[in-house]
C-alpha cells in the first residue's frame, strides 16, 4: 500500500492493450494494468519483466487498479468495441473521481463515443475516443494516435502520447489533438477506409501483372521492391514485396498462391461507405474496395460462375512486360490520389457538419508513421493542404494535378487492357471514372434531371436563365 502511484492505467490486455502498455512503460511512464480475465494481467506483467523490467504493475481488482494511479487518473481502455466498452466504463468509473479520465483506444463507432462523453460529463469525468493505428507492431513500438473529445483530458496526457506515438524525422510524433466529440474515432474510421482502398489498388496491380503480364512471384517481389524506392514508398508496398517472397512451408511453391481468395473485414470500411452515403460525398474507390471484399466472399458462387462462363477466355495481345510494369505503377499512383481525395473530402464534409474544425494537412502528417497507410505520399498531401487549407479536392492541387496529368495515358492503358483481358480492376476503374467525372465541365446530369422533371415534376434549373422550371415534356414530345 506504500506503493508509489503510477502515472496512467490501461484496461484490456489483448493484443493491442498489452503492447501499448509495454510501449508506455518503456517510454518511462509507470503504468497500472487490468483485464477482466486476470490471467492476462499476469501475462502482461511477466512480459514486462522479460522485456527489460519495464514499470508495469498488474491488478486483479478494478478498485485497487484505479487507486494505484495518480490523480487526476487517466485510464486507457482497449477492449472490443460496443457493449464491452460500456461494461468496462461501468466497472472503472465506479471507482473514479471528478476530474478523472477514460480513453477508449478501440475502433469505436464515433457516435458511441459522443454518447459516452456526455454520460461521463454528468459524473464529472472526462472522456476521449482515441483511434490507434498500426496493429500489434505499432502499439508496441509507436502507433499513430488520433485522440478526440475532451481537450482538457488530452492535455493531461499529451506528454505521454507525444513519446508513445511513432516518431517521424522532420515531421514529429504521429499524434495531434484531432478535435471535439467523436472526431478521433471518425478520423480513424476513414483512415481504415483509405486503407481498404490502398490494399485493393495494390491487389489490382498484382492481378494485372500476374494475369496479363504473366509475372512470377519472384518478378513481382522485384517489382514491388523497386516501387518501394520511389513515389509509392509505403508500408503496404513493402509488406506486399515481402509476401511474394515467402515460400509455402506445407508444400511446393509460394504461400501467397495457397491463400484462399476470400477477404475478411471487421466493419470500419463498411462504416466509411455508409458515412459517404450519409454525407452525400462520392467515395467510389473505397466503395469498390468494400464491394470487392463482398464478392471475394462468394468463392463457391464464383467457382460455379466460372464454369458457366468458361468460354470467356480473352486472348490479349502480347504485352511488353517492362512497359506494362511501368504503366501499372503509374495507374496505381494516380488511382491512389483519387482514393485519398475521396477520404479527405469525407473528413472535411463531416468536420463541417459537426463543427469539428479538423485540419486535413495535420491528419496527413500523423499518418506518416506508425499506421498501416504510412507512406511518403502523405507528405505531398500535407504540402497540398499547407499550400491551400481550403483546397476543394486534392485533384486540383497544382502538384497533384500535374502528377495525374503525367500519368493519365498509362492509367487509361492499364484500365483498358484489364477490361479487354476480362480482368476486373474495380478500384482503378472507379478512380478513373471519378477523375473523368470531376474534371469535366458538363456531365449528362441534364438528361437525368429532365427525366426527373418529366415523370415527377421535380423541376430543373437552366444554364441561361435563373430560377426553377417545369415542363410538360410529354405534351411537347
Ligand atoms: P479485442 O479482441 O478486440 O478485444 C479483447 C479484449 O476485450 C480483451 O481484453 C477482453 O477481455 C476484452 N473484453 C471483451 N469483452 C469484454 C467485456 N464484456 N467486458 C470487459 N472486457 C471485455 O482486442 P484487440 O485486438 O487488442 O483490440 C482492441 C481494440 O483495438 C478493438 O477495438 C480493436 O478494433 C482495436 N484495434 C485493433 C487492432 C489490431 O490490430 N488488433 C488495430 C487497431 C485497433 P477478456 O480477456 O476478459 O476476454
Amino acid at each position: 500500500l506504500n506503493m508509489v502511484l503510477t502515472r496512467i492505467g490501461l484496461a484490456g490486455l489483448a493484443v493491442m492493450g498489452q503492447n501499448l502498455a509495454l510501449n508506455i512503460a518503456e517510454k518511462g511512464f509507470p503504468i497500472s494494468v487490468y483485464n477482466r480475465t486476470t490471467s492476462k494481467v499476469d501475462e502482461t506483467v511477466e512480459r514486462a519483466k522479460l522485456e527489460g523490467n519495464l514499470p508495469v504493475y498488474g491488478f486483479h481488482e478494478p478498485e485497487a487498479f484505479i487507486n494505484s494511479i495518480q490523480k487526476p487518473r487517466v485510464v486507457i481502455m482497449l477492449v472490443k468495441a460496443g457493449a464491452p466498452v460500456d461494461q468496462t466504463i461501468t466497472t472503472l468509473s465506479a471507482h473514479m473521481e471528478v476530474g478523472d479520465c477514460i480513453i477508449d483506444g478501440g475502433n469505436e463507432w464515433y457516435e458511441n463515443t459522443e454518447r459516452r462523453e456526455k454520460a461521463m460529463a454528468e459524473l464529472g469525468l472526462l472522456y476521449l475516443g482515441m483511434g490507434v493505428s498500426g496493429g500489434e507492431e505499432g502499439a508496441r513500438n509507436g502507433p499513430s494516435l488520433m485522440p478526440g473529445g475532451s481537450y482538457e483530458a488530452y492535455k493531461n496526457i499529451e506528454d505521454i502520447l507525444l513519446k508513445v506515438a511513432a516518431q517521424v524525422p522532420d515531421s514529429g510524433p504521429c499524434v495531434t489533438y484531432i478535435g471535439k466529440g467523436g472526431s478521433g474515432n471518425f478520423v480513424k474510421m476513414i483512415h481504415n477506409g483509405i486503407e481498404y482502398g490502398d490494399m485493393q489498388l495494390i491487389a489490382e496491380a498484382y492481378d494485372v501483372l500476374r494475369s496479363v503480364g504473366k509475372l512470377t512471384n519472384e518478378e513481382l517481389q522485384q517489382v514491388f521492391s523497386e516501387w518501394n524506392k520511389g513515389e509509392l514508398l509505403s508500408f503496404l508496398i513493402e509488406i506486399t514485396a515481402d509476401i511474394f517472397g515467402v515460400k509455402d512451408d506445407n508444400g511446393d511453391g509460394y504461400l501467397v498462391d495457397k491463400v484462399l481468395d476470400k477477404t475478411g473485414m471487421k466493419g470500419t470500411g463498411k462504416w466509411t461507405v455508409q458515412q459517404a452515403a450519409e454525407l452525400s460525398v462520392a467515395a467510389p474507390t473505397i466503395a469498390a474496395s468494400l464491394d470487392s471484399r463482398f464478392l471475394s466472399e462468394l468463392k463457391e458462387e464464383r467457382v460455379a460462375a466460372a464454369k458457366v462462363f468458361q468460354s470467356c477466355v480473352f486472348e490479349g495481345e502480347p504485352v511488353d512486360k517492362k512497359k506494362l510494369i511501368d504503366d501499372v505503377r503509374q495507374a496505381l499512383y494516380a488511382s491512389k490520389i483519387c482514393s485519398y481525395a475521396q477520404g479527405m473530402n469525407l473528413i472535411r464534409a463531416k468536420s463541417i457538419e459537426k463543427g469539428w474544425d479538423l485540419k486535413l494537412g495535420e491528419l496527413a502528417r500523423i499518418w506518416k508513421g506508425g499506421c498501416i497507410i504510412r507512406a511518403i505520399f502523405l507528405d505531398r498531401i500535407k504540402k497540398a493542404y499547407d499550400r491551400n487549407p481550403e483546397l476543394s479536392s486534392l485533384l486540383v492541387d497544382p502538384e497533384f494535378a500535374k502528377e495525374i496529368q503525367d500519368r493519365q495515358s498509362a492509367w487509361r492503358r492499364v484500365v483498358c487492357l484489364a477490361i479487354n483481358s476480362g480482368i476486373s480492376t474495380p478500384g482503378m476503374s472507379a478512380s478513373l471514372a471519378y477523375f473523368d467525372t470531376y474534371r469535366r465541365e458538363s456531365v449528362p446530369a441534364n438528361l437525368v434531371q429532365a427525366q426527373r422533371d418529366y415523370f415527377g415534376a421535380h423541376t430543373y434549373e437552366r444554364i441561361d436563365i435563373p430560377g426553377a422550371f417545369h415542363t410538360e415534356w410529354f405534351k411537347i414530345a
